[in-house]
């Protein structure tokens, strides 16, 4: 429901920056998710917004107001954890009803708020079960009907799903964002899962080492990455170092270490000749040639290191000169390639991401922590 702004939020605890000049607005109604590797201070700026802990500095704001040193129970959030305090002793019913009691509100109220919500959470015929009869997917429906009942109109869920199967947790990631989309509830959700992050947001915030890295939708973060660590950290890339060596108004030329040459027709204008940069491809957007004598632009030729199934894919790597290797991942029908099978990739050029050369290096860059 509300718009939430951060601006110039830090977080320090002792001599640890958690989080450090987090500036961005989270839209009335939308889903967000935080996504990026254990550290990276995604708990910490959900700790900020909820009131759990107070910024170093910056000022958040709900609807244009500070609330920054609001205490938590003058926030209307709703904090929802993997594993969450449901009462043994209280049916479902009662858990839900309790922090309504707590408040004061009158017996006709608490039933119709509590029927409600069980009902919202497809709980309505199990009230009055108690927690030990029932699994964990409906304790966490019971939880997210608790922190509704009370009022809550934004939603933190910090990784909500870790402790479900993973059956039950796409079925429940649906659940939870028809509920916030049908109440009309701003979420914020921390994962560091991509997969979870892709399917349920509207935008996902890439976060590494207490900054923000990229803020944008699924589908901008997939085709459109504008750091190598976001196109490192949503799917899976390969990097390649190497130099514009030619440019005019439609495509650049890019030659890699390697001695390999790509066209690059997206994203390529600010770049000039001579440019040191990093070509980016998905592992799944290249294609393996069967008759290529005649192509010289957009390939790598290599031999196979291996060729395995994982899930549904086939994940091929290939050995390039130098002591390099990259990955591919094919459809499981494609012909099976052997250990040391020479192999020749291409990369189309509306499928190449192009970066600068990162001021310390590619491995910095993709470094996780
Ligand atoms: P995870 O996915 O592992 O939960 P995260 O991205 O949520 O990680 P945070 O929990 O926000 O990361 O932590 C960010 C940094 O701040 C880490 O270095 C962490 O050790 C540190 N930190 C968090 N809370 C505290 C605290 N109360 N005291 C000291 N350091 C803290």
């Amino acid at each position: 429901m509300p718009k939430i702004d951060f601006l110039n939020v830090s977080k320090q605890f002792g001599r640890i920056v958690a989080v450090k000049d987090l500036n961005f607005t989270i839209e009335d109604g939308e889903y967000l998710s935080f996504l990026g590797p254990s550290g990276c201070g995604k708990t910490t700026t959900l700790r900020l917004l909820s009131g759990l802990i107070l910024p170093t500095k910056g000022k958040i704001l709900w609807d244009g107001k500070p609330i920054q040193d609001l205490p938590p129970d003058l926030r209307d959030i709703g904090y929802v954890f993997q594993q969450f305090a449901i009462f043994p002793h209280m049916n479902l019913y009662e858990n839900v009803a309790y922090p309504l009691e707590v408040r004061g509100f009158s017996t006709i109220d608490v039933e119709e708020t509590v029927e409600e919500y069980l009902k919202l959470v497809g709980l309505e015929n199990k009230a009055h079960l108690f927690p030990r009869d029932v699994g964990a997917a409906d304790l966490q429906r019971t939880g997210v009907a608790r922190v509704l009942a009370r009022g809550a109109k934004v939603l933190l869920l910090d990784e909500p799903y870790g402790a479900l199967d993973f059956k039950v947790r796409e079925e429940f990631q649906d659940e939870m964002r028809r509920i916030v989309k049908e109440l009309k509830l701003t979420a914020i959700h921390v994962t560091h899962d991509q997969s979870e992050a892709m399917a349920i947001s509207d935008r996902v915030a890439i976060m590494k080492k207490g900054s923000m890295i990229q803020l944008a939708s699924p589908t901008e973060l997939l085709f459109n990455p504008s750091q190598i660590f976001s196109a490192h950290f949503v799917g899976e890339a390969n990097f390649l170092e190497g130099i514009v060596s030619e440019k005019n108004h439609e495509y650049i030329l890019v030659e890699t270490v390697d001695g390999w040459n790509f066209k690059v027709t997206r994203s390529f204008e600010s770049f000039l000749i001579g440019d040191r940069v990093i070509m980016g491809f998905r592992k799944g957007f290249a294609k393996v040639l069967t008759n290529n004598q005649e192509k010289v632009l957009n390939i790598i030729k290599g031999d196979v290191l291996s060729d395995r199934y994982l899930g549904e894919k086939r994940r091929t790597k290939i050995h390039l000169e130098f002591g390099r290797s990259i990955e591919i991942m094919q459809l499981p029908h494609e012909p099976v390639l052997a250990k040391g099978d020479a192999i020749t990739i291409e990369i189309l050029p509306e499928n190449i991401l192009l970066f600068r050369y990162p001021a310390r290096g590619l491995e910095d860059a993709l470094e996780v922590t």
